[in-house]
């Protein structure tokens, strides 16, 4: 029995359904390959192959151990340009096992992440592969291939076809373990959506050029398997320009909730009050706060408490315009920056927002419903203040005395907007 202790603390651990499917995936992928490799036959020109391109995937992921994977937001290492040879052109059974030694290397060398979710990226990896080097073969109509792959004539005589059975082969990759790794993320958390987690144009655009390059990679192989180390230091630029932007984009942003870091925003705030001061636009300041966060955190734990955070700012980001600036200011802090609105409608905003966290609810992984609410300070550009500091002390005074008053409520920084109750 002590041998299952370890295996059952997991399961529970992360949850008996996430463990099934995490095992069921894995263990399919170990019967594939070894159904798969029984069939294969090693010729030289496939060894050759094979070293050339484990070897620009190796630099790949040595390049990314300066940076680590940045975390939120996109993210590509540009390793498929490496993979979608293997899948194209070698037989099935790299296929499936090409992704377990780049994973072994992202954990060693890059970031340390759970064991079972770097298992089960590899495994459905794998899976997406065979399924990809299926449909590439159905629709090249390269033949023989189970065993040595699909062969260079067919590339050299059929390059048209070839390259649209290797683009499709791509998208189905790029689509199959999307949905693979969709299943494992909804199942730890329910609330997780199909739209958010597909509809990221930046993230297709990237899915697109890490295709491009598989395909083109794979072409060079053809003509001859050696020629693929000249593609390496390509390939290496263009991976250092993306991870440059997405690292910039990144360091904007806070991981937990998706909204502006606490820095960006600050910084955001300023350009907009700048401009405030010129046009004499007018401009509102909301502060959050959630209400006895710290017993959600003690009473569900600190895991339900970022999905509540992240709750809170998904319904910010569904509430406010495209033009108006949501930010993460600490902990459970929140702040809001509406150009051109004035007291009536920031503390409309903030009403409406109090009024929205009050209704809903975020479901545990057992079934319970935990709701929060929050208070609010709302400060104007031009009553509060006129910089920054001033309106973010107006505000948080007004905050002070919303939980003062007794919590889930919105008051405002000074009475004077009532006034100017005709603001946009
Ligand atoms: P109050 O109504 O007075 O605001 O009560 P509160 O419990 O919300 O008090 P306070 O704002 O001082 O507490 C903030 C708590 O938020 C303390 C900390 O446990 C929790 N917290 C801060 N950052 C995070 C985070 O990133 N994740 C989680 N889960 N909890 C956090
Ligand atoms: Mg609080
Ligand atoms: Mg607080």
């Amino acid at each position: 029995m002590p041998v299952l202790s370890g295996p059952l603390t997991w399961a529970r651990a992360v949850g008996p359904r996430l463990a099934t499917y995490v095992v069921l995936v894995c263990f399919a992928t170990f019967v594939l390959a070894i159904l798969t490799g029984s069939y294969s036959t090693i010729t030289p020109r496939i060894v050759v192959t094979v070293c050339v391109l484990v070897f620009g995937a190796g630099l790949s992921v040595e390049a990314l151990r300066r940076v680590g994977h940045p975390t939120g937001g996109v993210f590509t290492d540009l390793q498929a340009a490496w993979t979608l040879p293997m899948v194209l052109l070698l037989p099935p059974v790299f296929a499936i096992l090409a992704p377990f030694p780049l994973t072994a290397a992202l954990q060693l060398v890059v970031t340390r992440a759970p064991l079972h979710r770097r298992l089960f990226s590899a495994a459905a990896t794998g899976i997406s592969n065979l399924l990809a080097w299926f449909v590439f073969h159905a629709v090249s109509g390269a033949a023989g291939s189970m065993s040595t792959g699909s062969a260079p004539e067919q590339w050299l005589h059929h390059p048209v076809r070839s390259v649209a059975a290797g683009l499709l082969a791509a998208v189905v990759v790029m689509t199959a373990n999307k949905a693979l790794v969709f299943v494992a993320v909804r199942l730890s958390s329910p609330e997780a959506r199909l739209r958010e987690f597909i509809v990221d144009r930046e993230a297709r655009v990237l899915d697109a050029v890490e295709g491009c390059c598989g395909l083109l990679v794979t072409l060079v192989v053809v003509i001859d398997p050696w020629l693929a180390l000249v593609a390496i230091p390509p390939m290496m630029m263009l991976q250092r320009s993306i991870l440059h932007g997405q690292l910039t984009a990144a360091a904007r942003i806070d991981a937990k909730t998706g909204l502006l870091n606490a820095t960006t925003w600050n910084r955001e705030a300023e350009r907009h009050i700048a401009a405030s001061l010129r046009s004499k636009i007018p401009l509102g300041v909301i502060l959050f706060d959630l209400d006895h966060f710290k017993s959600v955190n003690d009473q569900y734990g600190h895991l339900i408490g970022d999905r509540v955070l992240r709750s809170v700012a998904d319904c910010m980001s569904a509430e406010i315009r495209s033009y108006d600036v949501a930010g993460r200011f600490g902990g459970e802090e929140f702040v809001l920056l509406l150009p051109g609105a004035g007291p009536v409608r920031s503390l409309a905003v903030a009403e409406r927002l109090r009024r929205q966290l009050d209704v809903q609810a975020v479901a545990t992984d057992d079934g319970r419903a935990v709701h929060v609410t929050m208070s609010a300070g709302v400060a104007v550009f031009g009553i509060d203040g006129t910089d920054l500091t001033d309106l973010l002390a107006a505000a948080d005074a007004a905050l002070y005395r919303a939980k003062a008053a007794g919590r889930n409520q919105v008051h405002r920084a000074s009475d004077l907007g009532r006034e100017r109750a005709t603001d946009s």
